[in-house]
């Protein structure tokens, strides 16, 4: 058996990762890895045990310390914190504002790379994120970029019951020193502000197809 493939999904905030990543994976059998979900926990469990969000040491130390498992729920790899995995608690108007701030902790993106590194363990991925082609999987040869425009992304926000500050979290995104977002070397670039997340999705997988030579 060869080498696991990763199909690699970053973009701005609300450009529809998560959506497509999870219908590619669906439609072609791989294992869907939300790595926002990643640092989101790490916010959450920092703001449960009360820890200065402005401290990068303290927040260094809560990532090497606390107690995490990789577990594959029907094909969707999750991180459990303490044997519980927070799926509400980490989509929090809260948990959402101080997540970038935990992200641009530079021993954070390394524990956080390592970790997702090692979702290969159950096979071939579609992971999504901001620095998964250009960091965390550099040489994937199934790289993608997905963005709208800022108006249609609110408005996506919205339909979700979701009212925040997109724009600052991309600026905060796109600005820190360690893996900021970028389209990674290599990437599709979708603009998918004018298509349905079927269109998006059809033409990820359109795409692997092809390069698999399955087309
Ligand atoms: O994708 P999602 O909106 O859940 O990501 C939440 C936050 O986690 C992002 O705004 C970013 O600060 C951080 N993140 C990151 N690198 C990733 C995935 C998410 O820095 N690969």
């Amino acid at each position: 058996m060869g080498k696991p493939i990763v199909i690699t999904l970053d973009g701005t905030s609300a450009s529809g990762k998560s959506t497509n990543a999870k219908r590619v994976a669906k439609a072609l059998g791989y294992s869907y890895v939300d790595t926002g979900a990643m640092y989101r926990s790490l916010a959450w469990y920092c703001l449960n045990k009360e820890v200065d969000i402005d401290d990068e040491k303290a927040i260094a130390s809560m990532c090497r310390s606390w107690k995490t498992e990789l577990k594959n729920e029907e094909g969707h790899i999750r991180l459990y914190i303490d044997g519980y995995f927070p799926s509400k608690e980490i989509r929090t108007a809260k948990t959402s504002a101080v997540t970038p701030l935990v992200a641009a902790v530079p021993s954070v993106r390394k524990w956080m790379k390592a970790k997702q590194r090692e979702c290969i363990e159950f096979g071939n991925l579609v992971m999504e994120g901001r620095d998964i082609g250009s960091n965390v999987f550099p040489d994937s040869d199934f790289k993608f970029y997905l963005d709208a425009s800022l108006d249609e992304r609110l408005k996506r926000r919205v339909a979700d019951g979701v009212n925040e500050n997109l724009a600052a979290r991309d600026k905060q995104d796109s600005q820190r020193s360690t893996a900021p977002l970028v389209i990674p070397l290599g990437a599709i670039v979708i603009n998918n502000s004018d298509m349905t997340a079927e269109e998006t999705s059809a033409l990820i997988i359109k795409e692997v197809r092809t390069k698999l030579g399955e087309a």
